[in-house]
């Protein structure tokens, strides 16, 4: 439910509310590889994909997830950010990529630190079974359990281009399984894929809406360094829609996404921020994430817009 100081459904709210209390994510890397890359489903990734570029420092994938947290908790509480309890999110990767005893030894090691109030595991769509579904749910009766589903995007076109190695399809099928079995799911999708213009991003919400997400991320499409991304940006800079977007392009396309998209969704993110160091291109500049969640913000009650006020489902 929104906060009505807020024009939006907002992530960090509604986790509030459940937990009762500021609760902080520590992001585990479990070294799990990426079926888009080992030959289970294809060779090379997604052709947008630099994997050190998900991962906070603190995260080594040689550490045990132990100390992965407990470097997670220091590094937060030295930038001020004390929590009532901790989520573990498991995150770089394809965190499902591995047989399900393995993954409950992992699962259940992050899940009895008392500090923890549960987990999230960040996976791809087409990387999900009914045996680590019943897992999940399993554990779910003891604390919060949640899946995060890469989608980037409902084109089939578009994920077959960036080599993403499942559709769309993939991704109902899931999100409705995962959802059949009580856990909260969210998604993640890219703005500003190769050859999807403005017009198809936002004709997009619809289908969106019609899975059912509990939440969802919004990332503006950002290159990496020595990716074939890269390379395309380079030699065909015409089929980026938003290449050259200003924050305030990227605003307003934002506040139309917000405003078709189903109220019960609670957002996470509108956009990201990666290392400088990593990036080849990008959009936004060097823009604040909080700079540029109140611009939204503004606009919207500028505009008298809420979340959900022109969505169609
Ligand atoms: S983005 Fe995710 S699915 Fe794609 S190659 Fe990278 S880790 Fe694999």
């Amino acid at each position: 439910m929104r906060d009505e100081s807020l024009p939006y459904n907002d992530y960090g709210v509604t986790m509030r509310r459940r937990f009762g209390g500021r609760v902080q994510k520590l992001s585990i890397d479990a070294a799990m590889s990426c079926p888009n890359r080992d030959g289970r489903v294809a060779r090379g990734g997604c052709t947008f994909c630099l994997n050190e570029a998900f991962s906070p420092a603190y995260c080594r994938e040689s550490s045990s997830i132990a100390e992965q947290m407990a470097r997670g908790i220091e590094f937060h509480a030295n930038r001020g950010r004390t929590a009532e309890s901790y989520i573990v999110y498991f995150q770089a990767g394809t965190n499902t990529n591995a047989p399900v005893d393995e993954l409950e030894r992992l699962w259940r090691e992050a899940l009895a630190d008392p500090r923890v109030s549960g987990m999230i595991v960040g996976t791809r769509p087409d990387c999900i079974s009914s045996e680590i579904l019943d897992l999940l749910a399993d554990l779910s009766t003891c604390k919060y359990v949640a899946v995060e589903y890469g989608i980037e995007s409902t084109y089939d076109t578009t994920l077959e281009h960036v080599n993403r190695g499942h559709g769309f399809l993939d991704a109902e099928r899931a999100v409705a399984c995962t959802r059949g079995r009580g856990l909260d799911v969210g998604a993640h999708f890219i703005l500003g894929l190769p050859y999807e213009s403005r017009e198809q991003i936002i004709a997009q919400m619809e289908r969106i809406n019609a899975l059912g997400l509990t939440s969802i991320k919004f990332h503006q499409l950002q290159i990496y360094r020595s990716t074939p991304m890269a390379r395309e940006w380079a030699e065909y800079p015409e089929r980026f829609a938003l290449r050259g977007y200003t924050a305030e392009d990227y605003v307003d396309l934002m506040v139309d996404i917000v405003r078709r998209l189903d109220p019960s969704v609670a957002i996470e993110r509108f956009a990201s921020q990666a290392p400088r160091n990593l990036l080849e291109g990008s959009m936004l500049g060097g823009i604040k994430l909080d700079r540029l969640r109140a611009m939204i913000v503004a606009r919207m009650r500028e505009l008298g817009a809420v979340q959900g006020d022109m969505a169609t489902k």
